[in-house]
């Protein structure tokens, strides 16, 4: 089998006097995601989607929250740790999908940056990471604006 998906989801509250960073770029807004590291939301599930894809577990066993290593960690450094884990198995990104859900700010104006970002975190093109943002229809909390919500899925390909 030379092809291999994965999927990952992750949620954050949103709170006064914290950053808000998604795809590793700092996004101006009143509140940021609470979190143990910077809370970035889609890159957790980023890697979750990765790990998945080659059932090597979630970020919870790489990133335990309890190891204070970790507070206030760049998940872009997170990130690069787990994508070593899957090229050095020998496999290598084809794509990856996104959707984040925020009900505020509006994250359009920053999809590009964060797929560069995360591009240049992966060293893949951008054009094979998709980022979309919705609101949640201000049902829920989501839709409440209590937190951020993302989903990813990953396919991965073998190396030649
Ligand atoms: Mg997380």
């Amino acid at each position: 089998m030379n092809i291999r998906i994965g999927n990952g989801y992750d949620i954050h509250q949103l709170a006064a006097g914290r950053r808000l960073i998604l795809g590793g770029i700092d996004i101006p807004h009143e509140k940021g995601l609470l979190g143990h590291s910077d809370a970035d939301a889609l890159t957790h599930a980023i890697m979750d989607a990765l790990l998945g894809a080659l059932s090597l577990g979630d970020i919870g066993l790489y990133f335990p929250p309890s190891d204070p290593q970790w507070a206030g960690a760049d998940s872009q450094l997170l990130l690069a740790q787990v994508y070593q884990l899957v090229t050095e198995r020998g496999w290598a990104i084809s794509n990856i999908d996104s959707v984040v859900i925020a009900e505020r700010p509006k994250l359009k104006p920053h999809i590009q940056a964060m797929r560069d970002r995360l591009a240049t975190t992966l060293q893949i093109e951008p054009t094979q990471i998709g980022i979309k943002a919705t609101t949640h229809e201000k049902l829920g909390p989501l839709g409440r604006e209590e937190g951020i919500a993302a989903y990813t899925v990953a396919l991965l390909h073998k190396h030649e």
